[in-house]
């Protein structure tokens, strides 16, 4: 138990030193069970060596499957190497993901996040807070994800509807350990229900506002008793606004849509955020850092260094920066990403095939017409016989990189454009439905599209009658639309596969 005797003849100078050490609390000559710093140099007042500890957290948000270098971002080769120097360098370093980080490329989507799960499990993640687009499949699939992940994904605030507990796939906190001290990290997902599909969280609810504040600080105070030195927590949810790189003070107003700043007199020590794709490193009234980066593998990541205070058990953040891409994107590719291509290579690989060739630049309007365009005409040939559809369309919103460029086209480029697995479906609604949600809407994320039966009943809509239409299911199910649904179109039927269809026909070559 003394470290400081190592040698059996004591001599009388050691005999004193232990006693003083013992006084003090400070065991040893280089090993202090609890160091001191009465002059606050940052060294032991006894055995002379560091008080600090250090941590590095590298945070990832919004990462939307982006796993191989495309036109218009990079992949996560350069930055598994990146990751794996930073973790040769830093005693301490921790990966985190705020969420968003399955759904938006043709890799993950068609290995329904497993490929972006394995590589994290690879790099060695150590959480990841649940995003709203990690529900895009269904929760069946954040569950096989989950059984796949070697780290917990964190979302305190996630309960299912029948147990009133939080649903199986997700964990409240977990906690990671380095030099002795431990880190708490806290994951919650954002009020940001209503940008899920229905049919795609019914089983489950999600606590907001006060509720999930409450529940954040029962969980730091229990992690705090299980001794927690600092407390990390990952939002999915953040600031409206890109303020760039440089740290800039904020008040309580400019989070209070998403955090309340409560937390951070004790219970959260940094808040790694996400989902609105902003980038800022902003230091609230408490002096707690939030970081975002704006996402898609293209604005980098954020990283925070942090010294904790072994004498004081305080703690000072010594770098809160973004790692912008260009600092990674030259370094030589890490093996990892080719492992993991040939491993699911059956489930992707004709997905990088040509469907056909595209003769011009097609802006994301121009191809989110054109899905519209599609619904109704695959709608009509579908129903045309039974029902009399006025129109096609609605939610055929685009994603990064938003359009096509002249040449050859893949089933991965347009998977990325069109990333949302929304079935189609025929729907009943009210004249006044139909003229306030589709004909005379001011969402602008609506596209339809209507021949000339369709243009007969805009010009002369019976508000009391029922007309038939042909949406998306995240069009179909959104209550406000007032839509029944009749029927649904083939399983497993996208935007994205009538487009592919229409692209194997010649239709983008002229
Ligand atoms: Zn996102
Ligand atoms: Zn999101």
């Amino acid at each position: 138990m003394l470290i400081c005797v190592k040698n059996k003849m004591l001599s009388v100078l050691a005999l004193v030193l232990c006693l003083v050490s013992l006084l003090c609390g400070c065991f040893g000559s280089d090993e202090c069970r609890k160091h001191t710093d009465s002059d606050g140099n940052g060294v032991c007042d006894l055995c002379y060596s560091s008080v600090f500890v250090y941590f590095d957290f590298y945070n990832i948000n919004d990462l939307h499957g982006k796993f191989s270098d495309a036109d218009s971002n990079i992949g996560v080769d350069e930055l598994s190497t990146y990751l794996k120097n930073a973790r040769k360098t830093d005693e301490n370093a921790v990966f985190l993901s705020s969420g968003d980080t399955w759904q938006g490329s043709a890799e993950s989507n068609l290995t329904k996040g497993l490929i972006l799960t394995d590589w994290m499990n690879e790099l060695g993640f150590s959480a990841m807070a649940l995003g709203n687009h990690e529900f895009d499949w269904g929760e069946e699939y954040i569950a096989e994800n989950e059984k796949l992940a070697d780290f917990p994904i964190l979302a305190i605030n996630v309960y299912d509807r029948k147990t009133n507990k939080l649903a199986d796939y997700c964990t409240a906190s977990t906690m990671v350990e380095g030099d002795g001290l431990q880190i708490g990290i806290i994951g919650a997902i954002g009020d940001c229900y209503s940008s899920i599909a229905v049919d795609k969280c019914d089983e489950v609810y999600f606590k907001v506002k006060n509720e999930l504040t409450n529940l954040v600080k029962a969980e730091s105070e229990k992690l705090r008793k299980k001794g927690a030195d600092f407390i990390v927590y990952l939002l999915h949810d953040g600031v409206g606004q890109s303020y760039g790189s440089s740290e800039r003070d904020v008040n309580r107003s400019q989070l209070s849509s998403f955090y309340d700043v409560s937390l951070s007199d004790g219970y959260v020590d940094l808040v790694f955020e996400g989902h609105t794709h902003q980038g800022y490193i902003l230091k609230d009234e408490y002096g707690v850092y939030h970081l975002q980066n704006r996402g898609d593998n293209k604005g980098g990541i954020s990283h925070v260094e942090v010294a904790l205070n072994t004498a004081t058990d305080g703690y000072d953040v010594r770098v809160a920066e973004h790692i912008s891409t260009y600092e990674y994107a030259n370094l030589k590719d890490d093996k990892v990403v080719e492992k993991l291509l040939q491993k699911y290579e059956n489930q992707i690989d004709f997905a990088t095939k040509s469907l056909g060739y595209n003769s011009l630049y097609r802006s994301g309007d121009y191809l989110r017409q054109l899905c519209a365009d599609l619904y109704y005409e695959t709608g009509v040939k579908e129903w045309g016989k039974k029902y009399d559809i006025v129109l096609g369309g609605g939610f055929t919103s685009v994603r990064s990189p938003y359009n096509l460029w002249q040449g050859d086209v893949t089933y991965a480029d347009i998977q990325s454009i069109f990333p949302f697995d929304n079935q189609l479906t025929l729907c009943k609604v009210s004249g006044r439905n139909l003229r306030d949600k589709f004909f005379y809407t001011n969402n602008s994320d609506y596209f339809i599209s209507y021949g000339d039966y369709g243009e007969k009943v805009k010009q002369n809509i019976n508000l009391n009658s029922t007309y038939y239409i042909v949406v998306d299911t995240y069009t179909a199910y959104y209550k406000p639309n007032g839509l029944t649904v009749v029927e649904e179109y083939k399983k497993d039927v996208f935007a994205r596969d009538l487009l592919a269809d229409y692209i194997k026909n010649g239709g983008l070559a002229k």
